[in-house]
C-alpha cells in the first residue's frame, strides 16, 4: 500500500505519542552504575527527525545523558566502515543472543563467539577492531570522530559517568578477558575494554540520537550536513543488527508490538530507525528489567500505531508538507 503523511500528522503524532508516554509510569534508573542511579527519573524527550532535516522536538531533548548501550551502533557503524559488514560478521557475527546484554553466558553458548555487534562483548570486539590498532588515542578520535559525523555534532564525554563504570565493570573485565582467551579481542584487551566504557560514558541528547537514527533512515546521508557518513550498503546491515537484539532478550516483544528497529541504552536513551522514511529517539532514565527505558518505549510505540507504520508492513511511506 502507499502511505502519505503530511508532516502535520508526524507533528500531531509525536505530540500525542509524547503526552501519553508522559504520563507511563514504573521502571526504575539503573543502579549497577552509581552515576546514572541519580539523574533525575522525571526528564522524558522525544524526537523525530525526517531525512530531509526536518525535526520535532518535545520535552527534555536538549538534555545530555549517558549514550551506553546505543553508542554500540555507531562503533558497529565505524568498524563496518574499516574491515566492510564481511569483517564484522566473521570477527564478532550479527547473531542475536536472546540474553541479557551483559551475558557472560552467550559467549560461551555461542561457540566463543561475541554474537554481534550490540552486545557487551561484541561492542568490546568491536572496540578492539577500531583502526589505528595500538593507538588508544587515535582510536578514541576515530571513534567520536564517527559520531559527531552521524549525529551532525559532537558528543561531549561525562567526566563522572566514565569514572563510575570505570570503578564498578567487573562484569565487562570478565567478558574481555573471556573474549581473550578465545582470540576474540584485536587488540590490547585493556585498552579496548577502556574504549568501550568511554564509549558508554559519552553525553548525547535526544536530538542528537535522533539525527544519528535519520542519518540510517536516510542510507548514511546526514540530515543536517548533507554528508555521506558511511557507504549506503551498511545501513540495512546495521538496521539487521538493530532489529534482531536492539532491546537484548527482548527485542523479538519490541519489533512484534511496535514495528520499528531500535536500540536502547540504560542512560534510558533509545534509538528507532524507519529506513527511508525517519529516524526517532526517546529518552527518560527508569528502565524495564531488561535494561530498556519504559516511557522511551511507550513513546515510539504510540508514535508508530498512530501513524499505522510498521516496517513489516510492506508499504510504500512518503511524506510531504
Ligand atoms: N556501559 C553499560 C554496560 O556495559 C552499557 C549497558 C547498556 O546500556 N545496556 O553495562
Amino acid at each position: 500500500m502507499d502511505i502519505t503523511l503530511t508532516k502535520d500528522q508526524i507533528h500531531q503524532a509525536a505530540q500525542q505519542a509524547y503526552g501519553y508516554a508522559s504520563n507511563v509510569t514504573g521502571g526504575a534508573n539503573a543502579n549497577y552504575i552509581p552515576y546514572l542511579a541519580n539523574i533525575d527519573s522525571g526528564l522524558f524527550g522525544l524526537s523525530v527527525m525526517l531525512p530531509d532535516g526536518t525535526a520535532f522536538n518535545y520535552g527534555d531533548t536538549s538534555y545530555r545523558f549517558g549514550i551506553e548501550s546505543v553508542s554500540k551502533v555507531p562503533t558497529a557503524i565505524l568498524a563496518m566502515k574499516q574491515s566492510s559488514p564481511e569483517g564484522v560478521l566473521e570477527k564478532i557475527g550479527a547473531d542475536a543472543t536472546g540474553l541479557p546484554f551483559n551475558s557472560i553466558f552467550a559467549i560461551l553458548l555461542e561457540n566463543h563467539s561475541p554474537s554481534t555487534p550490540l552486545v557487551n562483548a561484541g561492542a568490546i570486539s568491536a572496540c578492539s577492531m577500531i583502526e589505528p590498532k595500538g593507538d588508544s588515542d587515535a582510536k578514541w578520535k576515530a571513534i567520536t570522530d564517527n559520531i559527531t559525523d552521524l549525529c551532525g555534532s559532537a558528543p561531549v564525554l561525562i567526566d563522572e559517568l566514565y569514572k563510575s563504570e570505570s570503578d564498578t565493570n567487573f562484569n565487562n573485565r570478565a567478558i574481555t578477558w573471556l573474549l581473550k582467551n578465545y582470540e576474540r579481542v584485536y587488540d590490547d584487551p585493556q585498552m579496548s575494554l577502556d574504549l568501550y566504557t568511554r564509549q558508554c560514558s559519552l553525553g548525547i541528547t535526544c536530538e542528537q540520537l535522533a539525527v544519528m537514527a535519520a542519518t540510517i533512515a536516510a542510507h548514511g546521508v546526514n540530515p543536517l550536513t548533507r554528508k555521506q557518513v558511511f557507504d549506503k550498503s551498511i545501513a540495512p546491515k546495521i538496521t539487521s543488527l538493530i532489529a534482531t537484539v536492539g532491546f537484548y532478550q527482548s527485542t523479538g516483544n519490541w519489533l512484534y508490538t511496535s514495528g520499528i528497529p531500535a536500540k536502547s541504552g540504560v542512560g534510558g536513551g533509545v534509538l528507532g530507525v524507519l529506513p527511508g522514511v525517519f529516524g526517532i529517539a526517546a529518552f527518560a532514565p527508569p528502565l524495564d528489567e531488561a535494561g530498556n527505558s519504559v516511557k522511551a518505549q511507550a513513546a515510539v510505540k504510540k508514535f508508530m500505531s498512530l501513524l499505522g507504520l510498521g516496517i513489516m508492513n510492506g508499504d510504500f511511506v512518503t511524506i510531504t508538507d
